[in-house]
């Protein structure tokens, strides 16, 4: 069996207007890995062919050595979450919604949930801290509370994969450190293998141990957070001037953004 956990080979997907072209990159089993990149690079569509939303053009999506496709659907959903950008939730309670997590794993006549899964969207409620809002419906939520919610179901789910698109990006700075936290502990002690597309370099750098730098639909660059994080490819695939130093904590690079008053000072 191969040692990768999930593998992207030479993939291809996308619309008629752009296309995401030759992606190969892998993940080992408790991976915690970064898709980062411009906006329009490609990041949100690669999501949408590993959900299968989009249909390959070339290539596969091999999870632990086996085709995606081969894979049967309940066996996808209970082994990959995807948290998307968007929470599609319409005129559901949040605990409804949550539970909806554990639908891969009912039988094809079970129309009620188990105390097990009840226990499940409790805990990830309480984690995700939504539990408060649990008899609330969907869409009385705030964005970013919504945002919470979607994580909680996807982890109520108990996938080994988690993907997340942007799951910060509603989030005030306490709900970012503290969902990423969450996520980073589930992935130390549970080796939950994680891929989330992020915007924000120095939370990429801080929580990820592996990027992968999209530019105009194809991996410009992968590696270690300090092998991808530099003046120059942040300056090439950004197009903008950045300062980097190193977190004296973590060891990690940081990243200042200088405005162009301030540049042209110096
Ligand atoms: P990113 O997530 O990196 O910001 P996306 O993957 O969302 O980028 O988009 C990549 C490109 O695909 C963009 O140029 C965008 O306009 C295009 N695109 C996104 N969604 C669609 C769609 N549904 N139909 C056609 N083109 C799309």
């Amino acid at each position: 069996m191969s040692e990768h956990f999930f593998e992207i080979k030479n993939y291809s997907c996308g619309y008629a207007s752009f296309r995401l072209n030759d992606i190969s990159f892998s993940l080992k089993r408790g991976a915690f890995a970064g898709i980062i990149g411009p906006n329009g690079s490609g990041k949100t569509t690669l999501f949408r062919g590993i959900s299968g939303t989009l249909p390959p053009l070339a290539g596969q999506l091999i999870l632990q050595g086996k085709p995606l496709k081969e894979l049967p659907l309940q066996k996808r959903a209970q082994n990959i979450a995807i948290v998307t950008q968007t929470v599609d939730a319409g005129q559901i309670t949040v605990e409804d919604y949550v539970l909806m997590g554990r639908i891969p794993y009912h039988s094809r006549f079970q129309f009620f949930e188990s105390k097990r899964d009840y226990e499940l969207a409790t805990k990830y409620m309480e984690l995700t801290g939504v539990l408060h809002h649990k008899d609330k419906l969907m869409t009385e939520l705030s964005g970013g509370e919504q945002q919470r919610a979607a994580i909680a179901r996807a982890l109520t789910q108990e996938p080994e994969l988690l993907l997340l698109d942007e799951p910060t990006s509603h989030l005030d700075i306490t709900h970012q450190v503290r969902i990423l936290n969450l996520i980073q502990r589930l992935n130390a002690e549970m080796g939950l293998t994680v891929l989330m597309v992020i915007h924000d370099l120095n939370l990429a750098s801080e929580y990820c141990d592996q990027l992968i730098m999209f530019q105009k639909g194809k991996i410009f660059l992968q590696g270690a957070p300090d092998q991808v994080l530099t003046f120059d490819t942040i300056e090439q695939v950004y197009q903008t001037p950045v300062i980097t130093r190193i977190n004296p904590y973590s060891n990690k690079p940081v990243i200042f953004l200088v405005s162009e008053k301030m540049l042209k000072k110096h």
